[in-house]
This record gives C-alpha cells, sequence and structure tokens, in this order.
C-alpha cells in the first residue's frame, strides 16, 4: 500500500505535469485546498477579482507562451463567469484550460449548493469539455485537456471537479504513472500545392501577403521576414499578426490598407481568416477576381467565405519554409519599380500625412491622433501593448507600431472589450519570467477599463510594473461636455436623458492609485503626458495609471469604407 493522496493534489501534480506554469484563478468552496495543492506543487498561483478576467490573462499566457495556462473558479456562477473567456479564447483560437469545482456528486439533482450543468454549459465554448469519474482518472483526463488546448487549431478546454473528487482519498498506488507533455505534431504542406501557389504568386500583378496572428502563435517569424525580404512583396498585418515582420518595415503598406485590399490580385493569407476583419476577402473591399492563397493550421477553416485558388493545411513555418526554398529556386524577386508598389508608397506617404497633420494638432482637449504619437515616442521599442477600446483601440494600432512578434494583444476576433487588465498581468507575468526588461503598456479606452478596472489591486498585489494608460473622453465612442454631463446631473430626469453612451465626466482614474496609498498621473496636455510617460517608466515595484483627458467628441479620420456596412454579402 501507497500513501494516501486526495484529488486536489492529484490533479495539482497532473497540471504540473503536464507543463502548466501559471494559474489565474478566484479561490471559494470547493477549490479553496486546491489552490494550495498548485502552489505546493510549484504552480504560479495568481488570484484576480474576477474569473472573466482571470480567463482573459490565462489564455494571454497560452498565446505568448504557446503553453496552456489554467483557471481555476468556484461551481455555479465562478464556472459561468468564465464563459466570456472561454469564448474569447476559443475564437481567437488560443489555449486555455479551465478548471471548475463543482457541487458534490451526492448533493447533485436536489439543489446543491452552486449546483449547475458545467460540463454541458461549458461545451459550446470550448473545443472539450468533461468530468473525470475518479481521482484516479485525474491524470488522464488532465493529459487530455491540455493536448486539446494546443493540437491542431488551439483553444479553450474545460475540466469538472466535483467537490467529493477533489476531497476524497486514495491509495497512491492506484494512480497510474504521468507522463510528461506531449509534442505538438508538426504539420508539413503538401508540396504539390506548395508549387500551386509559388505559380501563382510569381504571376502575380498586384500581390499582397497579409499576416495574422496564426503567423505569430506559429512563432513562424523568422519563415516570414525571409519570405518578405526575399521576395520584396508589400505585405499588410492584421492587428495581432502585427510585429511578425515589424511595422516599421518598408515592405509593410499598413497606410494604404483598404487601397491594397481593394485591388490586389493575388493575396497570400497567412495564419488569418476571411472574417469580419479582413471584410470576408469579398467585393467592395477586395477586387472579385482576387485569387488567394491560403494556409492554416485548420483544413476546416480552408475557403471559408470564399473559394481560395491554392488552399494548404499546414503549419505556418514549415510552409512559409518551403514556399522560401521554391521561391529562391525561382530567384523570384517582386521588383520595387513596378507600377503597383509606387502606387501604394503614394497611398502610404498622403494617409501618412494626414495623420500626422491631425498629430501635431496638441491643443487640448487633446484629440487620439496626438495622445498616440506622443505615447509613442515616449515608451521602450520592445514594448508589449495591450489595447482595447473602440476609438483607442483602432486609432492607436495605426499610430503605436510593432516592431516585435506577440508584442500586441487587443479585443482580437470576439472584439471583446474588458480583457486588457487581465492581458496585461499576463503579459507583465511573462515578461518577469522570460523576459525581465520589457515593459507593459496597457492603453485602454475609458469605457473598456470599467469592465475589469478593479484588476488593477491584483496589479499592486503582485508588483507588477504596468502602466494603464486611460485615453478618457468619458464615454463609449463619444462623451459629453463637462457643462452638459452637470447640466443633466442637475436635471430630474438623468436616466432620460443621459445619453446611453456617456460615463460620468472627466473621471479621475488616475485616483484609483490612491486606495494603495500611491498616485496616478492626470494628463490634460501634451507636455504632461510625454512628462508623465517618462516618470511611470521609472515605477518597477508596481502599476501606475495615466488619465488623459481627451475631448469627448475626438474621432478618426474620415474612412474611405464604413465600418462593417460595405462588406456586401
Ligand atoms: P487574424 O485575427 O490575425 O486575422 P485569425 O485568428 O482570424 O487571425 O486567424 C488565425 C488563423 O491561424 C486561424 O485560422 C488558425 O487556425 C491559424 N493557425 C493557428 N496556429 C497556426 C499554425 N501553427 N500554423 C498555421 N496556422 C495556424
Ligand atoms: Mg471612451
Amino acid at each position: 500500500m501507497g500513501e494516501e493522496i486526495d484529488g486536489n493534489n492529484v490533479l495539482a501534480q497532473s497540471l504540473k505535469a503536464q507543463g502548466v506554469e501559471f494559474i489565474f484563478g478566484i479561490i471559494g468552496y470547493p477549490v479553496i485546498e486546491l489552490s494550495m495543492a498548485l502552489q505546493m506543487a510549484d504552480i504560479h498561483y495568481i488570484g484576480m477579482r474576477n474569473e472573466q478576467a482571470a480567463c482573459y490573462a490565462a489564455q494571454a499566457i497560452g498565446y505568448l507562451t504557446g503553453n496552456p495556462a489554467g483557471v481555476l473558479c468556484v461551481s455555479g456562477p465562478g464556472v459561468l463567469h468564465t464563459f466570456g473567456g472561454m469564448a474569447n479564447a476559443q475564437i481567437n483560437c488560443w489555449p486555455v484550460v479551465v478548471i471548475g469545482g463543482s457541487a458534490p456528486q451526492d448533493h447533485e439533482g436536489i439543489g446543491g449548493f452552486q449546483e449547475c450543468n458545467q460540463v454541458e454549459l461549458a461545451r459550446p465554448y470550448c473545443k472539450y469539455s468533461a468530468r473525470p469519474p475518479s481521482i484516479s482518472l485525474i491524470p488522464l483526463h488532465v493529459e487530455k485537456a491540455v493536448r486539446l488546448a494546443k493540437n491542431g487549431r488551439p483553444g479553450a478546454v474545460y475540466l469538472d471537479f466535483p467537490a467529493n473528487i477533489l476531497s476524497s482519498k486514495v491509495d497512491s498506488d492506484k494512480i497510474p504513472p504521468q507522463y510528461g507533455p506531449t509534442d505538438i505534431p508538426t504539420i508539413y504542406p503538401d508540396p504539390k500545392k506548395i508549387q500551386d501557389a509559388i505559380e501563382v504568386l510569381t504571376q502575380a500583378k498586384k500581390p499582397l501577403v497579409i499576416v495574422g496572428k496564426g503567423a505569430a502563435y506559429a512563432r513562424a517569424e523568422n519563415e516570414v521576414n525571409e519570405l518578405i525580404n526575399l521576395t520584396n512583396l508589400p505585405f499588410l498585418a492584421t492587428p495581432m499578426g502585427k510585429g511578425v515582420v515589424s511595422d516599421t518595415s518598408e515592405k509593410c503598406i499598413g497606410p494604404a490598407r483598404s487601397l491594397a485590399l481593394q485591388k490586389a490580385d493575388v493575396i497570400l493569407l497567412l495564419g488569418a481568416r476571411l472574417n469580419w476583419i479582413l471584410h470576408f476577402g469579398r467585393p467592395v473591399r477586395f477586387s472579385p477576381d482576387v485569387k488567394i492563397i491560403q494556409i492554416d493550421i485548420s483544413a476546416e477553416e480552408l475557403h471559408n467565405s470564399i473559394k481560395s485558388t491554392v488552399a494548404i493545411q499546414s503549419d505556418l513555418k514549415t510552409a512559409v519554409s518551403s514556399m522560401v526554398d521554391g521561391l529562391k529556386q525561382k530567384r523570384f524577386n517582386f521588383s520595387s519599380r513596378e507600377e503597383w508598389w509606387k502606387l501604394l508608397q503614394t497611398k502610404c506617404n498622403d494617409n501618412k500625412k494626414i495623420v500626422q497633420a491631425m498629430a501635431n494638432d496638441i491643443a487640448p482637449p487633446l484629440n487620439y491622433y496626438a495622445v498616440f504619437k506622443n505615447l509613442y515616442e515616449h515608451i521602450p521599442d520592445d514594448c508589449i501593448i495591450v489595447s482595447e477600446g473602440a476609438n483607442t483601440m483602432d486609432i492607436g494600432r495605426s499610430i503605436l507600431l510593432n516592431k516585435y512578434p506577440r508584442h500586441r494583444l487587443d479585443a482580437g476576433t470576439f472584439g471583446t472589450m474588458g480583457v486588457g487588465p487581465g492581458f496585461a498581468i499576463a503579459a507583465s507575468l511573462y515578461c518577469k519570467h522570460y523576459e525581465p526588461k520589457k515593459r507593459v503598456i496597457c492603453v485602454e479606452g475609458d469605457s473598456a477599463f470599467g469592465f475589469s478596472g478593479m484588476e488593477i489591486e491584483t496589479m499592486v498585489r503582485y508588483k507588477l510594473p504596468i502602466i494603464v494608460v486611460v485615453v478618457n473622453n468619458s464615454g463609449i465612442y463619444t462623451g459629453m461636455e463637462p457643462e452638459v454631463f452637470k447640466d443633466i446631473q442637475e436635471s430630474g430626469e438623468i436616466t432620460k436623458v443621459t445619453p446611453p453612451g456617456c460615463l460620468s465626466s472627466c473621471t479621475r482614474y488616475d485616483n484609483m492609485m490612491a486606495l494603495f496609498g500611491k498616485t496616478g498621473f492626470f494628463v490634460k496636455t501634451i507636455p504632461e503626458l510625454n512628462a508623465s510617460i517618462e516618470e511611470a517608466l521609472k515605477i518597477t515595484d508596481g502599476p501606475t495609471v495615466i488619465n488623459v483627458i481627451i475631448s469627448p467628441t475626438a474621432d478618426r479620420k474620415p474612412q474611405t469604407f464604413s465600418w462593417l456596412t460595405e462588406s456586401k454579402l
């Protein structure tokens, strides 16, 4: 007979054996002892303030490291709160393992405390949802869950643990020997398809490469950079594909995005989906005759929305490297003298001038462009930028350039607001453990910040030196001028007349630092902004908040196409 061991310790050791390093969560019945068992198993446990934010943090670790992190939550409401996070991970194709406590099985069906059909409720939001039926089956279930989270197209998984399974004990001889994490199988492209792709690409008159966050997740930066440098092809990055090839590369034609998409005759699509972010690949935003060369790890993704001319199921690293070999043999180089390059460059230059002019207008109340230009000039080159909020994220994306892969985390494919603080916590922990010199800048719209703002306390508790910049226009999309806000507050009809998108005028989010005996920064002018960033960068033992008041009616520069509406299906 071996020693007795309980479910909590078997689970903690199984997670450790599968390489899980970080677990984010909130404790309570029935997972209190489990949280301690996790720390005993040498796993980092980060206590958060809301399970949703915990799930955002865990999935960001999955994206940044390629290795899934866990979420620990209580039964019923705790599990339900993770679903927003699980859906976000699933839709972004990021791995995450959610561990939910649940009511003891002998209370099931008779109104147990927080009893809830968690395995079935979680199922639509993940790749795999299960409940290990006994302690001795926990290691097997954990191995399978972690493997499913990261293999193929990555995503969320859920495991359910009734209180009685966690707390009861078995003879340790009954636990099967655990093996470590299995390798993610490498998927190689069909060589014939690579030849087809090269054929189509080299015939193109107006070629374009689109780099998606799948390329970032695949860690294909060396291969994609080699491809771009070898071929001289113009490229565009999707929001989180930014930095796989530096935004500062002269081959990056981000400022001519609309034109490039509309006129390209061949598009090489590297780890990006033709969903709303890419206007479904359809007219009027794309040419009706565009030929798509699509490379994706997921066979099910091929030909989605429009039929690809060449569709390749493969890992991005292996596929792009095969294409580079083939293109080298052909000595293919897309000449910078081509009309296509000239058209794109002219458009890039024109757009840069418009943005520059807006950024140069620094009269208070500030506009977005002035704020982002100055922020960009003062933050380190290699910082990880987290960003959310409608205008804040959209305008910020084009000005806050990324030079390195996986250095931008934002609302993503699901357009989820509230992800910022959780992502920033994960990014900061990632930096602390793997790249200690790097900083995390979390650029939040004031509305977006509200969803998970209390995670500031988490950042303080774990001494995470995150700089939270709240771009504060006092509302969602737009806010109210201070005088209008005052009039409404004094009227007897606040709920009938406050515009639904408005928030309190010029809220002092910087004063949240006073909760911890610290001061944040309150900024209304560009010199104040620049000075505050410099000061904030000196703070290394915890977060700070820079609250930047901008005009409640600040807006984007005029756009050629209105958002979403012009993608006719
Ligand atoms: P974006 O938002 O940048 O357009 P998406 O999330 O829409 O990116 O698309 C990313 C794509 O990358 C998904 O279809 C996913 O299946 C794919 N992908 C993820 N990992 C890999 C990989 N290792 N190799 C190739 N494709 C991958
Ligand atoms: Mg706002």
